[in-house]
């Protein structure tokens, strides 16, 4: 007894002052509680929160989690299909939108990036028209606000389907702001305490590492994904609202006007059977039953088909750096022909992301709009930076297809890599010939010096219509 009477003398004097400090006039502010979450969403325009939001309803009412959705860009592109305004007024409109559909879930905390709406398949020019540099920045910044444990965004990756530059750039911003919050080198200027009173300029944040990060494709073929991440029921009912999650993300969605009014008209006269009906066939429905998160990676250890929140303990998670694995072009030096633009880049990204067991299509793929020109991206590393090269490039299309430049001798400058692009004239098809295609195949062969640098193949798939490469 007199042992723990001393032991607990000893703790008031350790403990007390400390706490009477922290109760008195000069008691340090810690985070904003209201706005930690445990699942960020970030998604590339208004609407595409959808993609997550019947597994978000059972999160936010069932498993009382708290979410917060980030939108990379306003959706000023694209049709208005239900009035008259245009562009910067579009996107004006569809900002109110978005904040309702959260709004309908219960979600409050929206937050809009700086990217422009840019309508083409190539993440590149997404990033190069947003300012990836500054959107990353921010990013990061709602990040280390925001202290998510998962974060949930587009794939990033290149596959027949919707296939929206914006959304794999979103993905690729995302995925690049997972490893760089934690690390307190990367925009110091949000860690930095005050300098004064009133602080302007410095955020007072903490590095934060988010725990797991999951993707949502949008790629024609989902089944593929089927198993490779937790799956969760899209018509099951919730407990706590009494209605299956379909119907509570139906509504949610209903507040994208300017996108779907048609459908909103014609589903909002419907009866509960028969929107049952239309959302729980295939064909008609709007999710996949179930919805697959496709696993990214964790820090936490787990398997990918685990439960989103198994392993994960709330709070602030101590982490090793992913190791970064040189690609192999580093240790090769040989003259070698690849597939360029974004698939150059993501075998690069994968790489340093410690994402190399995520899906990629066997042999690269991309859907484009019959009768327009295909462009195949290509880059030829040299094995001698310092002498110029000569090579021959041969390409094989499908029947009917035309290659109007980029085939033949081609004198290349010393450099490390050069950049090229075969562009290929696909045909017009009537739109009963489209509904049966199949993607066929391109392939590249490059020679220099009469060996063989490299095949590099691309299947095409020809649509009646498609984003512009
Ligand atoms: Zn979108």
């Amino acid at each position: 007894m007199k042992f723990l009477s001393q032991a607990l003398f000893v703790l008031l004097l350790v403990f007390v002052p400390g706490r009477l400090a922290a109760q008195g006039n000069h008691a340090v502010r810690g985070a904003d509680e209201r706005f930690k979450v445990d699942i960020l969403v970030v998604v590339a325009h208004p609407d595409d929160e959808a993609f997550f939001t019947p597994y978000l309803v059972r999160a936010i009412n069932d498993l009382h989690k708290r979410v917060a959705v980030i939108f990379s860009t306003r959706g000023g592109s694209g049709a208005n299909h239900d009035a008259r305004e245009r562009g910067p007024s579009l996107a004006n409109e569809r900002e109110i939108e978005a904040r309702e559909a959260c709004a309908r879930l219960g979600i409050s905390k929206v937050w809009f990036l700086d990217g422009k709406d840019t309508a083409t398949q190539d993440l590149l020019d997404s990033l190069a028209n947003w300012g990836h540099g500054a959107n990353l920045e921010s990013m990061v910044g709602l990040i280390r606000l925001t202290r998510p444990e998962v974060v949930f965004t587009h794939f990033p990756g290149v596959f027949i389907g919707e296939n929206h530059g914006d959304h794999q750039a979103t993905g690729v911003l995302v995925t690049e702001a997972f490893d760089l919050a934690a690390n307190p080198i990367v925009f110091p200027s949000q860690l930095a305490g005050d300098t004064k009173q009133h602080e302007s300029y410095l955020s007072n944040l903490q590095i934060w590492q988010p725990k797991k990060i999951y993707y949502g494709s949008d790629a024609d073929d989902f089944k593929q994904f089927a198993g490779s991440g937790p799956g969760y029921s899209v018509r099951e009912t919730s407990p706590a609202l009494k209605k299956p999650y379909w119907r509570l993300a139906l509504d949610s969605a209903m507040a994208h006007r300017t996108q779907f009014p048609d459908d909103i008209e014609r589903i909002s006269k419907m009866s509960d059977e028969q929107l049952e009906k239309l959302m729980s066939d295939p064909n008609t429905g709007w999710w996949s039953e179930p919805l697959t998160l496709i696993f990214g990676k964790s820090v936490v250890g787990g398997a990918p088909t685990d439960d989103v929140f198994a392993n994960i303990n709330p709070g602030p998670a101590p982490r090793e750096a992913p190791a970064r694995k040189q690609t192999e072009r580093a240790a090769l030096p040989r003259t070698e022909l690849v597939l360029g633009g974004p698939w150059q880049f993501y075998a690069q990204f994968r790489a340093a992301h410690g994402l190399e067991n995520l899906r990629q299509a066997s042999t690269p793929e991309i859907g484009v709009k019959a009768g327009s020109t295909l462009m195949v991206p290509l880059v030829i590393y040299h094995a001698d930076p310092n002498e110029t090269l000569k090579v021959n490039l041969k390409i094989e299309t499908p029947d009917g297809w035309k290659v109007a430049s980029g085939h033949g001798e081609l004198g290349l400058p010393a450099e490390s890599s050069t950049a090229l692009r075969v562009e290929i004239e696909t045909p017009t098809l009537a739109v009963e010939v489209l509904k049966k295609a199949v993607p066929l195949e391109v392939t590249v062969h490059g020679e220099a010096g009469g060996k063989s640098i490299g095949d590099v193949k691309l299947r095409v798939l020809l649509r009646a219509n498609a984003l512009p490469q």
